[in-house]
């Protein structure tokens, strides 16, 4: 299964429009506007309960097909603070096994329960209790999460949060570091949503500065410098600034 060959790509009128529909939102409206060019033909209400390991199975597809399967990642040593840019391959994301319908009841280990989706991850965060326990009672379906107490769901935490892992291993990617620094290694939860979306809104800046400098050299609209398409525009740029 290659999606990255059927997946358009996001083009420059796409990366300005999600600039502005992501503008002051969470992580978790950006991602799903990301998800709705990632599933055109998806209505709105399959999007918010998809599962967040679906999402980002195709928000993986989705970067692949814009900005292709190289990408960096920076984080930060938690040992002695050196900022880290890691080259990373996309490729192995889009290899990891799929669950053949994420959005059913799954079963492991004596446990049936859903994979977190954007809307029960939506809920409770809003919820007036700890927002994961709330996670975790709006996914479970048996045991029923009205029979236990709060002590047992945080004793079942592991216990659930491995099930997801083993029915979709996109349920949680965590990436192995090591700092240039000081030798440290350590691992951290990749997030494709926010690491794309950070990249979209970092590439739709620079492009608005692009209309900004060809509008004012040559009086041209914003449609007219996009349709130049990437190349052109740079070399006009740099016209324009040299
Ligand atoms: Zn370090």
């Amino acid at each position: 299964m290659d999606e990255t060959h059927a997946m358009q790509g996001l083009r420059a009128p796409d990366l300005l429009r999600l600039l502005e529909a992501g503008h002051g939102r969470g992580p978790l409206d950006r991602g799903l506007l990301l998800l709705e060019h990632a599933s055109p033909r998806a209505d709105l209400d399959s999007l918010w309960s998809m599962s967040l390991a679906e999402r980002d199975r195709r928000l993986v597809a989705l970067r692949r097909a814009t900005f292709g399967s190289a990408m960096e990642v920076t984080t930060r040593c938690p040992e002695c603070e050196t900022a880290l840019e890691t080259p990373m391959d996309l490729r192995w994301l889009s290899e990891l096994p799929a669950p053949d319908d994420p959005m059913t009841v799954h079963e492991h280990g004596g446990l049936r329960f859903r994979l977190p989706s954007t809307l029960s991850l939506m809920k409770a965060l809003s919820s007036p209790d700890d927002p994961r326990r709330a996670l975790l009672r709006g996914t479970l379906e048996t045991p029923d999460p009205k029979d236990l107490d709060d002590e047992q769901v945080d004793r079942l935490a592991p216990e659930l949060a491995a099930a997801w892992e083993a029915v979709d291993p996109m349920a949680e990617v965590r990436l192995d570091f090591r700092c240039v620094g000081c030798e440290a290694t350590f691992q951290r939860v990749f997030d494709i949503a926010e690491t794309f979306y950070a990249e979209v809104e970092a590439y739709g800046r620079r492009l608005l500065l692009d209309i900004h400098a060809l509008a004012s050299a040559y009086g041209w609209t914003e449609d007219e410098v996009l349709a130049l398409g990437p190349v052109r525009r740079r070399l006009y740029v740099d016209m324009v600034s040299a």
